[in-house]
């Protein structure tokens, strides 16, 4: 079970959180749980990073630390008062180094990769002291693990670092004993590599790590648990009639989350799917909901099109020139250059004539792409390269769309309809989604249109 930010936001959530386990666990099951950082912290976390770094003035680091102890002591002293003062030690303890590192930064004006997941990993390395605290308090035998303890073993790719074969057997051997007779809460969303060096997931990898683990463990199921119902047909905060999609197949749910459904972390899946293991997702405010269930059978009901979901603040790139034309090796020389400078694509299309390619990047990463393909155009056969920054991709996801004819149709003729004006359209081979990009002011419109056009809002049953 993996509860996120909101769901360990205050002592009521984590009092929840306590009842949910303990449920499960008195009836029978046996749990290990992964944690998020409280509800804005990882974000504190961050930026605390980059202004140490960057403030040429004494940047308020006694502060900073001095309101998260505030914070969390609040909490912890609210849901495990028997052991407070023990635990508050703990807490401390990584409080102070925590500021040492900060100030080690400062000192030096330089935020490495290595020193910014150490920093941005200390959400959960207190978020984890306090729920396994408030489980002992209720009388069920807890321990806190970090994420290198629990044994997940990750590559050096600092700040999106993939977790290795290598850390199965560490984590079963380790984790699994642990749930004999207790309940492990391991700390989300970091790892660290061979040599014992932290790194972090990528932002919202706590669901990650709690698939990695169940994958580990041979789970049953993995559940997150999480603000809302399940997942659902659209971003809730953008379609106000989304619903909640009961059962999802493993593709779909990749597609969507790597699309923008932030419901899941884009690697979720996988170490769930290599294992055929359900991922439940289910709302901690709302436990007896059933939520949605992600499962290798595609569940396929009438309804070809399951969700809609949006992606915002990405770039498009457009590479031209016909001397790109029947050319092998331009796409190879232009993807080499841009995963050699860490810039990851999220959509390509190619025009027939060959003279066009279009990519669609991360805002973040514009800047690092325009740079690398800066270098591939003085070989000459790319003429000429533009971009669009701030603009939208919306992606229209489902299984049942490859063999059924007309979707794309039905997909264009309504986004026509409503004037909405298409800057660039990709669709897989597999068939699970159309995804297309718009102009940043569109692409709620397109997602609205859309979840119309297919009716979304309608319970299918
Ligand atoms: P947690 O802190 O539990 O990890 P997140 O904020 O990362 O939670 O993810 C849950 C949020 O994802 C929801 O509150 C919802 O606003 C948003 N969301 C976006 N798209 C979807 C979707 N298709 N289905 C469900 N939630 C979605
Ligand atoms: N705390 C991390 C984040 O905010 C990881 C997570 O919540 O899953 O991104
Ligand atoms: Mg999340």
């Amino acid at each position: 079970m993996k509860f996120g930010g909101t769901s360990v936001g205050d002592d009521k959530c984590i009092g929840r959180v306590v009842s949910i386990i303990d449920h499960y666990y008195k009836t029978g099951s046996e749990i290990a749980v992964v944690v998020s950082a409280m509800s804005g912290v990882t974000d504190q976390l961050h930026a605390i990073a980059e202004e140490v770094e960057k403030s040429p003035d004494n940047p308020p680091i006694e502060s900073f630390i001095a309101s998260l102890r505030t914070k969390h002591k609040k909490i912890l002293d609210l849901v495990a008062k028997d052991e407070s003062e023990a635990v508050m030690n703990e807490i401390d303890i990584r409080l102070e180094n925590l500021k040492n590192i900060l100030t080690a930064v400062h000192n030096l004006r330089e935020l490495t990769p290595r020193s910014k997941d150490y920093i941005i990993s200390f959400g959960e390395r207190l978020s984890a002291q306090i729920v396994s605290a408030a489980l002992r308090q209720a009388g069920i035998s807890s321990v806190p693990l970090n994420g290198c303890e629990a044994g997940i073993i990750t590559n050096s790719n600092h700040g999106c670092a993939h977790v290795l074969p290598e850390s199965e057997p560490r984590i079963k051997s380790r984790v699994v004993p642990l749930m004999q007779d207790g309940v492990p809460v391991i700390m989300g969303y970091m790892g660290c590599t061979e040599q014992g060096i932290v790194t972090t997931l990528g932002r919202s990898g706590s669901d990650y790590s709690a698939a990695v683990v169940g994958a580990a463990i041979d789970a049953d199921e993995v559940w997150i648990w999480t603000d809302v119902d399940g997942i659902m047909t659209s971003d809730p905060r953008i379609i106000d009639d989304a619903r909640v999609i009961p059962a999802i197949s493993y593709l779909e749910a990749m597609e969507l989350s790597y699309f923008g459904a932030e419901v899941l972390h884009p690697r979720t899946i996988e170490p769930a799917m290599q294992k055929g293991i359900p991922v439940r997702v289910k709302n901690t405010f709302n436990p007896s909901a059933e939520g949605s269930c992600v499962l290798a059978d595609e569940h396929r009901d009438e309804r070809v099109v399951k969700a809609i979901t949006f992606i915002d603040k990405v770039s498009l790139i457009n590479l031209a020139g016909a001397q790109m034309f029947g050319r092998p090796g331009v796409a190879r020389s232009i993807f080499t250059a841009l995963a050699e400078s860490q810039v990851n694509v999220m959509m390509i299309s190619q025009g027939s004539s060959e003279s066009n390619i279009s990519l669609i990047v991360d805002d973040e990463h514009l800047n690092s792409a325009l740079k690398a393909l800066n270098h591939v155009q003085q070989s000459g056969y790319i003429r000429e390269v533009t971009f669009d920054r701030d603009v939208s991709a919306v992606a229209v996801v489902g299984v049942g769309m490859a063999g059924a004819p007309g979707i794309a149709g039905r997909v264009f003729t309504a986004l026509g309809r409503a004037n909405v004006n298409l800057m660039m359209i990709s669709q897989g081979s597999s068939e699970v989604n159309i995804s297309f990009v718009v102009k940043h002011e569109d692409g709620k419109k397109a997602l609205r249109v859309l979840h119309d056009e297919f009716r979304l809002s309608e319970d299918s049953q």
